[in-house]
């Protein structure tokens, strides 16, 4: 099962509010994703708990 968790958090370039998509079953990973505002590279960080499918902490910076 692939359930994905929805997190809000501004852009770090325009700082427009951006939805990101993690995947919890990871307990830490680290990928880009393009501003859906500005277009720019978002490099995003997430810790999760795999055993309970929840969201510990979400970073998000300038790749
Ligand atoms: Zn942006």
């Amino acid at each position: 099962m692939s359930l994905l968790l929805e997190h809000q958090a501004p852009c770090p370039f325009c700082h427009e509010p951006v939805t990101f998509f993690i995947d919890p079953s990871q307990d830490e990973q680290t990928y880009i994703e393009d501003c859906t505002v500005c277009c720019r590279p978002i490099e995003v960080t997430a810790q999760c708990d795999p055993d309970s499918g929840e969201l510990l902490n979400v970073d998000v910076g300038r790749s």
